[in-house]
């Protein structure tokens, strides 16, 4: 019989449902999970991994979360899906609502992807425009008017990332450089009339992580303010994990449209978008942006995602985490360079990323300068050591409540030892 991988390669496009988790980016072969608990994953050969993936971010307070299983087997044994209403959308719908800035309405998706797509389509209904812009590096889901990152310096007409997308399809997705202010004033005063919205990850975490300067978050919201365009926040990453009010509340910035997912669902398939009600009230069944789901809301996610949000319990979860995320941050940036390896950590609550380079990246390009091959190395010195990374230096680190103190420790005392090698 042959090894699962080989099995799994022979049926699905790179053995995979979802290609970083491939290896592609630093080689080798991935691990078959069976299990996971707390700040622990398990893999099919017996290994048990200190992971920092947690499922690319909604584990928030780890695998297997005694609230979390209890909820979601609790609803399993009632139905896994009804095809009409229940409490628990309003429930989740009445938490978001009462936890982010200025959120009023909101409509349940099934993904990330979902969202964004759809809050776009919301965007461009309100305002009657049809260009959008998003910053190079970001990503908000695989749907084709956003899969473009484009060119450099100044804004770019969009050219697709993926085959399969024909050009006409991205025309009027236009990129600028995350945190380029200056782009941004130029293109909206050329453009500005015609920008049906600008989405943002207020946190860049899908280049790694990558912080917004000081003013970035509030040009956005001074610009789209005063040309008539939406601001919309993907906070499917950052919602719930950098605080309880989302990156918004972080900042101090409030968008008009807001992506949720990941945390919102502790690990089960959802998505949210929502914002002001004039907004929402555009969404069929009251308004003219159709938009529907045959799982969306399902009650599996909303037991799970209720049950996590409600463990978290509010504000007061989050400075510690972020603590902790800085500690091991600052703790990877201290040992790296002790053993000469020029490293630089962003963080921010529960996400951080180590570059290899010598100062943190602002833009992408910064990103795409820093050392990949070191990180390779790194990834995987560190997987031997029973600690698993972001197969990609383009991904964010993810702390979670269950990784201990101690964990945190072992983790830097490890990376010491990577270090003195690579
Ligand atoms: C993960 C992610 C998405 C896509 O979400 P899926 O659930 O994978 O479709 C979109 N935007 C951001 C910022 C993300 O981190």
């Amino acid at each position: 019989m042959k090894g699962w991988w080989e099995r799994a390669q022979a049926v699905m496009p790179g053995g995979v449902s979802s290609p970083v988790r491939s290896f592609h980016g630093v080689g080798g072969t991935p691990f078959a999970a069976v299990r996971g608990q707390g700040a622990y994953l398990y893999a099919d050969d017996g290994r048990a991994y200190l992971d920092y993936v947690m499922s690319y971010g909604p584990l928030i307070l780890g695998h297997a979360h005694p609230e979390v299983i209890g909820a979601v087997t609790h609803q399993a044994a009632l139905g896994t899906s009804y095809g009409a209403p229940t409490g628990l959308e309003t429930e989740m719908a009445e938490l978001l609502v009462s936890a982010y800035p200025g959120l009023e309405m909101v409509r349940l998706v099934n993904s990330g992807t979902e969202a964004t797509m759809s809050a776009l389509r919301v965007a461009r209904a309100a305002t009657g425009r049809k260009r959008v812009i998003k910053f190079i590096g970001s990503y908000h889901g695989h749907h084709d008017s956003l899969l473009v990152r484009a060119g450099s310096g100044a804004a770019t007409i969009g050219v697709p990332d993926s085959a399969g997308v024909p050009e006409e399809m991205t025309a009027l997705t236009m990129s600028l450089p995350y945190n380029d202010r200056e782009g941004l004033a130029a293109v909206f005063g050329n453009l500005g009339s015609e920008v049906a919205a600008v989405i943002v990850e207020p946190v860049a975490g899908n280049m790694g992580t990558v912080l917004p300067e000081p003013g970035f978050l509030e040009d956005l919201r001074r610009f789209t303010q005063a040309a008539g365009s939406l601001l919309i926040f993907d906070e499917v990453m950052t919602g719930f994990r950098v605080g309880w009010a989302g990156a918004a509340g972080y900042y101090g910035v409030r968008p008009d449209l807001v992506t949720l997912a990941k945390v919102i669902g502790a690990g089960l398939p959802v998505g949210a978008y929502g914002g002001k009600r004039e907004y929402m009230q555009l969404v069929a069944p009251l308004g003219p942006v159709y938009q529907a789901g045959t799982l969306s809301g399902n009650p599996l996610a909303m037991a799970g995602g209720l049950a996590q949000l409600r463990a978290i319990g509010g504000p007061a979860f989050y400075p510690p985490l972020a603590e902790k995320t800085a500690a091991l941050a600052r703790g990877l940036e201290e040992r790296g360079r002790r053993r000469g390896v020029a490293v630089a950590a962003n963080s921010v609550g529960g996400m951080m990323t180590l570059f290899f380079a010598d100062r943190a990246p602002k833009t992408f390009a910064e990103v795409e300068a820093t050392d990949r091959g070191r990180y390779r190395k790194y990834f995987h010195g560190m997987l031997d050591q029973g600690i698993f990374l972001p197969p990609s230096a383009f991904e964010t680190v993810f702390v979670s409540a269950a990784h201990e103190k101690e964990a945190i420790e072992h983790t830097l005392e490890a990376a010491d030892t990577v270090f003195a090698r690579i």
